[in-house]
Order: structure tokens, then sequence, then C-alpha cells
């Protein structure tokens, strides 16, 4: 059996979801020094979920949501670490289990491996991780919201 294809090239097909503020959900962390909170709602889904799947007593900090330039222009992207509920660091366990990787990935998120913390759905770069030709969303800036 051979692996797929990768696409030759994703199009955009925007599917027009809006956007959420993270902020406003309880279930996350946001860092007060995220200057960018905005995603669309299937990706603030997604981190909702990854947070069930995190062992307890650890948390998702959202350091970054989306903003009209750069990487996180479509609002598909967040960067993200782990913190104990009381906002501090993670101890690292021996072995390197990964779990903020395991939630994320099992919630359909993919993941710039030149970036750790950078972790999208519905972009091109999610497309293109999952082999598929359509992309989700576009540019923020397109939609005429916000
Ligand atoms: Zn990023």
């Amino acid at each position: 059996m051979t692996p797929p294809e990768e696409p030759a090239a994703v199009e955009v097909h925007e599917c027009g979801e809006p956007l959420v503020d993270l902020r406003g959900i309880s279930a996350l962390l946001v860092a007060p020094t995220a200057a960018a909170t905005l995603v669309r709602v299937g990706v603030a889904d997604r981190l909702v979920t990854a947070q069930t799947l995190l062992p307890i007593g650890v948390r998702l900090l959202v350091v970054s949501g989306g903003c009209p330039s750069g990487w996180h222009a479509t609002g598909a992207a967040a960067d993200l670490r782990i913190c104990t509920v009381d906002g501090g660091d993670v101890a690292a366990e021996a072995g390197g289990a990964d779990p903020l990787g395991a939630a994320l990935a099992a919630a359909g998120l993919v993941n710039d491996p030149q970036r750790p913390w950078h972790w999208s759905y519905g972009d091109r770069a999610w497309a293109r991780h999952r082999g598929i030709r359509q992309a989700r969303y576009g540019p923020i800036a397109a939609l005429g919201i916000r």
C-alpha cells in the first residue's frame, strides 16, 4: 500500500465560520500577555476538546491566537503550551511524554515541526498535513468581520 500523495496545491474554500475570543471560554487559560485571542469557532472547539484530554492538573495555555498578519492570519492557529492549574511550569516527565501534543493531535490539530508551540486546524498547513486538497479557512481580513 502506498502512502497518499501530497496534493500539488491546496485551495482555500472559505467556509465563512466566525471568530470567537478565547478569553471568553472558561475551559481555556489565555496568557495575560496574549496580544491576539481570536480563532475560528472550530479551532476553539478543538482546543476545548484537547483540554479535556490532558491529565488532571494540567491546563492548556493559549499564548497567542489569530491576528490579521503572519502565520495566524486565518484564525486557524494558536500558539500553545501547558501549565499547572495556577499557571506554573509543568515538570518534564522522564521518557519524553508529550501530553500537549497527544491531546492536540487527538483533537484534530496539526503541528508545525519547525515551531513546536504552533498548532492549527483548517488552514493550508493543516490540509497539507492531512493530505487533502482544500483548506477550510482563508485570511480573516477577507471575511469582512472584525
Ligand atoms: Zn504560531
